[in-house]
């Protein structure tokens, strides 16, 4: 046995978090800091020396010799420069280690090769990061030794945001204020701030590391582009919940004291679906909090795979025909108090405070259910949305029976007065049914479902931040709480407002419920016939970003203005285009230095072997049968590459942007699958021993 863990002492030891402050700050410091954090004041040069100071001690108490501002660029991952505490040398050659407020507070990396959708020229390439320090910096352990982090904000010379961050933050105040005044207007004076909680539900596959090095697409593009499927897929659902195997227990094992070092409430951990999968989820934390510990997630499985000989892959779509990956985006309201707003709550008052939260978020995401799904837009997730399999690209939302009882009562009596397998309940406004919990089954099959106190957008990318849903989440929900409250505070029967308001959205925005199964054909017509709409791509949905509607939000809000949602856009088609282009020259690749060669020498022998066997008298039909039909193959297989290499030529030749990626989207796309589909049969019928690359079957059953 190993030596045992004791999980309380090692959780969070890495952590610059409350506990060490309070020991470490003298108390005035400590007192500034907190009042920083939990109400934004701005923070003094000299408080900030103080904290530095003892950062820096304590990280170096836990063996660092660097720090970092860590912080969250338009590149999907995060970044990071890295200083040495060290100073100048003395006069006796010496150095000492040091590290100011200033240090901490701001950084100043050179920006120019971030991606800023033309919102900072070249020549101005000044950005800065600015702590955030509402996550707490940790120090972490790899080959470099021990760095402390700090996350922070990225932001340009005049304050537009470069980052996923600063966004995010932006949109946590806006959906806090709303809150308020929504709460206020039930009686609540107590509460001096309202976050979103997150908790995201990772899922991600581990393949063995030697056999990944084979193979060119997966060490290029983190996904398979060729592959036939193997004869067992996932249909006997053996792995989903299954007996984790040892390799991937001691793997998993090391993930979590990894992740409990620097904080993360690693909970969760389970088999899924396909072979190979397999999921991680922490306990829900602060959206910011959310979002850093996701990429410390992420970091971690795949560092710590590398350890154990593996390499893990966050990709939504690593391989064809089997499941893909997501990452479940839970989400609800919580104030600083403890009460969250999606709790259908046990009183009157929280009942019917709990129905206007509900419909308003029913207003929201009908209103802005092509930003949502913009928010889950990238290139890996064009295989998951409204392809072959869930969620479909249809925004719709889940309530359960229940719910969707209460809603229909509204609408057709305008009260409801019964719940399904609940009692009748006062509320003191009109007579509303008391919501008992679970009295519904759950919908796997639904985007966007009511999970029993939050909410789960199951669309999101496994390889994706979560920081981008999480900002529209925010902010369209903070719009919808402000157009009610706006009707509600100058109410003067406020009863009725309230019961005719709700009664209203429920009327207006009951096409984005659906309750059945997300996945069948009909719903697809369904959904047309109710106006929803049905986003396909990643490069149909980009446009969601700069509607007139999406930028009267985001602006009215303070969390994008025009000119950085239009930056987004034109990075997202960037983003875009350059992923295919990678993918499709991959193709090119392989096609031309691994499969052709391989399939030609086979076919040689082939034909060596059919004159042998005739010479020898004895009937060669089926040799010669077998070496026409891979014959056939490979010149479908010339064709599609011939085809492929001119429209990538094409494709890359032109200028960045809407067009360019539309263009690799509709037509080299289509061209690569064409290039995979002749492979993909060659691969079923050519001597495994003249295949060049591990299988499919290699790959997730042996791990
Ligand atoms: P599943 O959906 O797989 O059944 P759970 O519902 O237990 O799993 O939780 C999934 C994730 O949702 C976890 O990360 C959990 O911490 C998070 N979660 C639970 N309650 C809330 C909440 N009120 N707000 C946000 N996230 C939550
Ligand atoms: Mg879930």
């Amino acid at each position: 046995m190993s030596e045992l863990l004791n999980v309380a002492e090692i959780f969070g030891e890495d952590v610059f978090n409350d506990k060490v402050m309070q020991e470490r700050l003298p108390k005035k410091v400590y007192k500034d800091l907190k009042k920083t954090i939990e109400e934004g004041k701005e923070l003094s040069l000299t408080t900030a020396d103080v904290i530095a100071h003892e950062m820096k001690e304590w990280a170096i108490e836990k063996g660092a010799t660097h720090y970092t501002h860590w912080f969250q660029p338009l590149t999907g991952v995060t970044a990071e420069k890295h200083d040495s505490f060290i100073s100048a040398p003395m006069e006796n050659g010496k150095v000492l280690m040091s590290f100011s407020g200033k240090e901490l507070i701001k950084g100043e990396p050179d920006a120019s090769s971030f991606p800023s959708g033309g919102l900072r020229a070249t020549f101005e390439a000044r950005g800065y990061t600015a702590w955030d320090c509402t996550s707490p910096a940790f120090v972490r352990h790899d080959a470099a030794g021990a760095t402390l982090c700090i996350p922070t904000a990225f932001c340009s010379y005049t304050g537009e945001a470069l980052d996923q961050k600063t966004p995010l933050l932006r949109s946590m105040e806006a959906v806090s204020a709303q809150s308020l005044r929504l709460i206020r207007l039930f009686g609540n004076t107590t509460s001096k701030k309202v976050t979103p909680s997150v908790g995201p539900e990772q899922e991600y596959f581990l393949v063995d590391a030697a056999k990944f090095m084979q193979r060119k697409d997966l060490i290029y593009t983190g996904r398979t582009l060729f592959g036939a499927m193997p004869p067992k897929g996932q249909e006997l659902d053996d792995h989903y919940f299954g007996t984790i195997r040892q390799r991937i227990a001691g793997f998993m094992k090391d993930v979590n004291e990894e992740l409990w070092k620097v904080g993360v409430t690693a909970k969760t951990q389970h088999n899924e679906v396909a072979p190979a999968q397999h999921e991680l989820a922490p306990i829900y934390a602060e959206a910011n909090v959310a979002v850093d510990h996701n990429h410390l997630v992420m970091q971690t499985l795949k560092r710590v795979a590398c350890r154990h000989g593996m390499k893990c892959l966050l990709h939504e779509k690593p391989f064809a025909g089997v499941n893909g990956s997501g990452k479940h985006n839970n989400w609800s309201l919580t104030t600083d108090d403890g009460k969250n707003l999606l709790d259908p709550g046990k009183t009157p008052h929280e009942n019917i405070q709990f129905l206007l939260v509900l419909t308003c978020i029913l207003k929201a995401v009908d209103e802005h259910a092509d930003l949502l799904r913009e928010s889950a837009a990238d290139p890996g997730n064009d295989h998951r949305l409204g392809a072959n399999e869930a969620p479909p690209a249809i925004i719709s939302v889940f309530l359960g029976e229940q719910l969707e009882d209460v809603l229909e009562q509204l609408i057709s009596t305008g009260e409801a007065t019964h719940s399904l397998k609940g009692g009748k309940l006062e509320t003191g406004v009109r007579t509303l049914p008391d919501l008992a919990k679970d009295a519904t089954d759950r919908n796997r099959t639904s985007p966007f479902a009511f999970t029993g106190n939050k909410f789960e957008f199951r669309m999101v990318g496994s390889r994706d931040s979560i920081a981008g849903p999480n900002v529209v989440l925010n902010t369209i929900v903070a719009e919808a709480f402000a157009e009610a409250c706006d009707v509600l505070e100058n109410a003067e029967d406020f009863d009725k407002a309230l019961h005719d308001l709700i009664k209203r959205y429920a009327t207006e925005h009951y096409r984005i419920v659906f309750n059945g199964n997300g996945y069948a054909d009909e719903w697809v017509e369904e959904a047309v016939r109710r106006g929803l709409p049905n986003i396909r791509s990643m490069v149909e949905a980009i446009p969601a970003l700069t509607t007139d509607k999406a930028v009267a939000m985001f602006e009215k809000f303070k969390v994008f203005t025009k000119a950085e949602l239009q930056s987004r856009a034109e990075i997202k088609y960037e983003n875009y285009a350059k992923a295919i282009n990678i993918e499709a020259r991959t193709m090119i690749d392989m096609a031309s230095k691994q499969f052709i060669p391989a399939v030609i020498k086979y076919t040689k022998e082939l034909a060596d072997t059919v004159l042998a066997v005739k010479a020898a008298g004895a009937d060669a039909a089926v040799q010669a049968e077998l070496l026409a039909e891979i014959s056939g193959l490979l010149a479908d297989t010339k064709q599609a590459l011939t085809q492929l290499m001119k429209l990538t030529d094409e494709a890359a030749a032109m200028n960045e942007g809407e067009d360019q990626a539309r263009f690799y989207h509709f037509d080299v796309v289509p061209a690569m699958e064409a290039l995979r589909a002749p492979v993909d049969k060659l691969e079923m019928i050519v001597d495994k021993e003249a295949w060049p690359m591990p299988s499919y079957g290699d790959l997730i059953f042996e791990v």
